[in-house]
């Protein structure tokens, strides 16, 4: 559905088609697996949950609305998502995929899709000319923008137009940015998928996951393949993510404020090597995310002076969480190489530079001021640790 509102304000939409009747504002947790007829050939939209269900619909209209799409549909996890969109692809075909990407979707590519013959060549999609990688059997390009953890920023218009004349589709995972911050369809992207765990849900309490398109043929065999394999998002998890976009935008701002100053503030630690941000002016991709998205996210990573200096952050931390996971409301410190990244290859790990020194932070919406406190304090230990 589209909404010809504010992004704040579609955030606090309804879609009146799908209404209870009682019309509650916090829009009802239909929590039944099946759906009665009064009469034969009555057709109440509804039947059974697996295929769809209310709450989930509901869910799906504002995602929509939020990427400006015609379609979103809700999955149990970013997993089943991607999941869902790789089952659009058949054996012998080929799909080019980013070298930095969530350790999960490269599990997922590796173990399960090869299985099924479906080929993965792997580029780094944010400074090689990617043709070079193209044949009459690329089907698709998948990438991230800016990538987890590197923070690589794709041009996601150069890209799609460089695909779009030779059927190829471009699918971008949205995840980091989250729709209030990019939106890869109007920037010619054919699919995008998000982990609704991180900031379109926002507080670290449910898992789930979209797959956002326009082309409605496309949509329909993602939503058979959801119904087919049960990979619905459930009704009380679409409910709590509906709950959680009513905040987005406020909170992405409040996080994306306290990433700038907490990214500056990285720079001038005599213990910090590096500092990978895309709001700073120095990194690679700033002028490129100035351009196709509506700021920079609130995801650091960060490198440390040495693995025993890593090690120590990580043990001493009180106000951050040590933990695995982003976009929500706490700031969460991670570290990728055994964390988000075991997954990944050791080779594949090393091309990226993702070493034991390298830390992650998804920066939450406390106060400034208590934050930087925190880093001062354990460099401070760590440093002493040494
Ligand atoms: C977390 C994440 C996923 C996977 O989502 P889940 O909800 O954990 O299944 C995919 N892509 C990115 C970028 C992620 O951060």
């Amino acid at each position: 559905m589209e909404w010809d509102v504010s992004f704040e304000t579609k955030c606090q939409g309804m879609d009146l088609s799908i209404q209870d009747q009682y019309h509650a504002i916090s829009f009802p947790i239909y929590q039944t697996a099946t759906f009665s007829r009064r009469y034969l050939g009555e057709q109440s939209g509804f039947d059974y949950t697996r295929q769809s269900n209310p709450t989930r619909s509901q869910l799906e209209s504002v995602v929509a609305s939020l990427e400006n799409a015609h379609n979103a549909i809700a999955f149990a996890s970013g997993m089943a998502a991607v999941t869902a969109v790789m089952s659009l692809f058949d054996p012998g075909d080929n799909i080019i995929v980013d070298i930095d990407l969530y350790g999960g979707s490269v599990r997922l590519f590796d173990t399960v899709c090869k299985r099924y013959g479906v080929e993965f060549r792997t580029a780094d999609c944010s400074s090689e000319d990617i043709t070079g990688y193209i044949d009459d059997r690329t089907k698709a390009v998948y990438l991230e923008t800016p990538t987890n953890p590197m923070m690589h920023v794709t041009d996601i218009a150069k890209t799609a137009e460089l695909l779009k004349s030779r059927g190829i589709l471009l699918i971008v995972d949205n995840t980091f940015l989250s729709p209030y911050l990019q939106n890869p369809l109007d920037l010619g992207a054919d699919i995008v998928v998000h982990s609704g765990t991180k900031y379109i849900g926002g507080h670290h309490d449910t898992i789930g996951g979209f797959v956002v398109l326009n082309d409605e043929e496309t949509a329909e065999k993602i939503r058979l393949i959801l119904t087919t394999t049960g990979a619905g998002l459930p009704p009380f998890d679409s409910w709590l993510i509906l709950r959680g976009i009513r905040t987005l935008a406020v909170r992405m701002d409040r996080a994306e404020s306290n990433a700038r100053i907490i990214a500056e503030h990285l720079t001038h630690s005599e213990h910090v090597t590096k500092v990978i941000y895309p709001g700073l002016p120095e990194h690679r991709g700033h002028d490129i995310m100035k351009k196709q998205a509506r700021g920079f996210g609130a995801m650091i990573t960060f490198e440390v002076e040495s693995k025993e200096f890593a090690k120590e952050v990580l043990n001493n931390v009180e106000l951050f969480y040590f933990a695995e996971s982003l976009g929500g409301t706490e700031t969460l410190i991670t570290y990728p190489i055994t964390q988000t990244h075991a997954a990944v290859p050791k080779e594949l790990l090393e091309r990226n530079g993702i070493n034991d020194r390298l830390l992650r932070l998804s920066v939450g919406i406390e106060g400034a001021d208590d934050l930087i406190a925190e880093i001062d304090r354990v460099f401070d230990i760590a440093s002493k640790g040494k």
